[in-house]
């Protein structure tokens, strides 16, 4: 066993050596939880979830958080700008607590459609104020905080080792100094609490030490990770956008409180989805999300299919001719699988061909050749029971069998129209909603809406 993978932290691939034998500490930065997830992020949490799927083939016990950003994360991810829950629930008209589990909830229902190996626990940081602040507190004992008119500061310049992650140039930097907040003193300086401008007009806002406030986006990560993984862990993950700022900020506050270097051993970060227009961003408006591909006729696995056939860290280039092709070759690969005699036999040759492809940095597109290779072997034995083995990391339900659609779910379908055909809309989507629970989906043909039904596979 040599599982091998990229650490952005040294920018080389590297044995991985937990810090405790056989179990391993993973944190992901998770959604800010004012939108839906669109498919991009989406994309970043397959790569965590094949992360974990290697880490439990590779027989580590782990213990994984996710977070859930539900206050601090502002419109620029430099601490200026609107909190991005606040906005969003003034927008609705709604109480941020609604705000933020409704969309926690949509996420969660995305991650299970896709499969995703849930995580030991989702921490929330409004639950985590109070270790927030212990840890500014513990950073101002050691003259790392200044106060500005707008909050508490995190000096950079007081650290050589500033934006290693990134291998940011710190003199550069400095040039920019009167970029942003003016009364800041170095560009990088980042905001550990920040005053509600006036008491009460925020929706979410706590008493601390330097006034009425709210947490930056950043100390969040740094107290949760450290309250449940201890001062150092294993593997941070995040998507490339983090790099730059949200976790060389995490790094600069943490290795100053907890005086533990490295504070994180392995980062890893996955690539971005892109359309050919560019990176797909809620603030570009151009967002899709899972529920848009099934619409039009993709399942989840099919997503999933996609995302794995391109290595986690380079860009994924959306289009639904890729799209298109991903679902041609799962239910081919389906179809083949399907036809397959039961055995129990495991092919090692293979098995560890795909061993090898996944152990070296997650590199699914080369499991998917080697899967590929081994359903058209002909010669080759053990195929169901090694193609078992493999779908514990791909998670596509190779062998779950799609089947013709069922007598009761035809009927169930018939009663939709009929409810729909009367314009009893809340009857056809209950009964839509039923004929998803058995694993079938409507689909539209042009110019018949919802004429087709098909199986969810
Ligand atoms: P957010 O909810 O905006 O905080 O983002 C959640 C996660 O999705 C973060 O880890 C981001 O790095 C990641 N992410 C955002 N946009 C994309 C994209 N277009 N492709 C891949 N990952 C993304
Ligand atoms: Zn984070």
């Amino acid at each position: 066993m040599s599982l091998k993978l990229y650490n952005t932290l040294t920018r080389k691939k590297e044995i991985f050596r937990p810090i405790k034998k056989n179990s391993v500490g993973i944190y992901g930065c998770g959604p800010t939880v004012y939108w839906h997830q669109h498919i991009g992020n989406l994309r970043r949490y397959i790569f965590e979830d094949i992360l974990i799927r290697t880490l439990l083939f590779n027989n580590y016990k782990i213990k994984h958080l996710i977070n859930v950003t539900d206050v601090g994360h502002l419109t620029s991810d430099a601490d200026f700008g609107e909190d991005k829950i606040e906005k969003a629930a003034k927008k609705e008209g709604k109480k941020a607590k609604e705000i933020t589990k409704y969309y926690f909830d949509s996420f969660k229902e995305d991650l299970e459609k896709l499969n995703f190996t849930m995580p030991d626990k989702w921490v929330w940081a409004t639950e985590h104020i109070q270790e927030q602040i212990n840890l500014i507190k513990n950073l101002e004992k050691k003259s790392f905080t200044y106060k500005t008119k707008d909050g508490i500061y995190f000096d950079t310049s007081k650290l050589k080792d500033y934006g290693k992650l990134a291998n940011l140039n710190f003199e550069g930097l400095q040039e920019g100094k009167r970029i942003g907040i003016k009364e800041k003193k170095n560009k990088t300086d980042f905001a550990l609490w920040k005053f509600s401008e006036k008491k009460g007009v925020r929706q979410q806002e706590w008493n601390s030490p330097w006034g009425v406030g709210f947490p930056g986006w950043h100390i969040e990560c740094s107290a949760m990770a450290t309250k449940y993984l201890g001062k150092q862990f294993d593997i941070h993950t995040g998507g490339i956008d983090h790099i730059q700022i949200h976790h060389t900020d995490e790094i600069a506050q943490s290795e100053s409180a907890f005086e533990k270097k490295p504070w994180v051993k392995y980062w890893m970060h996955s690539g971005h989805l892109r359309l050919k227009e560019g990176k797909m961003s809620k603030s570009s408006g151009k967002i899709l999300r899972l529920k848009d591909l099934e619409n039009k006729g993709y399942s989840s696995l099919v997503f999933r299919y996609l995302v794995l056939s391109t290595h986690y860290k380079k860009p994924l280039i959306f289009s639904f001719e890729n799209l298109n092709s991903a679902k041609n070759s799962l239910q081919s690969l389906k179809n083949i699988i399907s036809e397959l005699k039961e055995d129990k036999e495991i092919n090692k040759k293979y098995l560890k061909e795909f061993e090898k492809a996944v152990d070296n940095d997650l590199n699914t597109p080369k499991a998917l050749q080697v899967l590929w290779k081994l359903v058209r072997d002909e010669k080759a034995k053990g195929k169901l029971g090694t193609i078992k083995k493999m779908d514990k990391i791909f998670g596509l339900d190779l062998l779950k069998k799609d089947g013709k659609i069922p007598k009761e779910i035809l009927e169930l379908k018939k009663q939709m129209d009929e409810e729909r055909m009367k314009k009893n809309y809340k009857k056809s989507d209950k009964l839509r909603e039923e004929i998803k629970i058995e694993g079938f989906q409507t689909y539209t043909t042009p110019g018949v809406p919802e004429s087709g039904l098909k199986p969810i596979y």
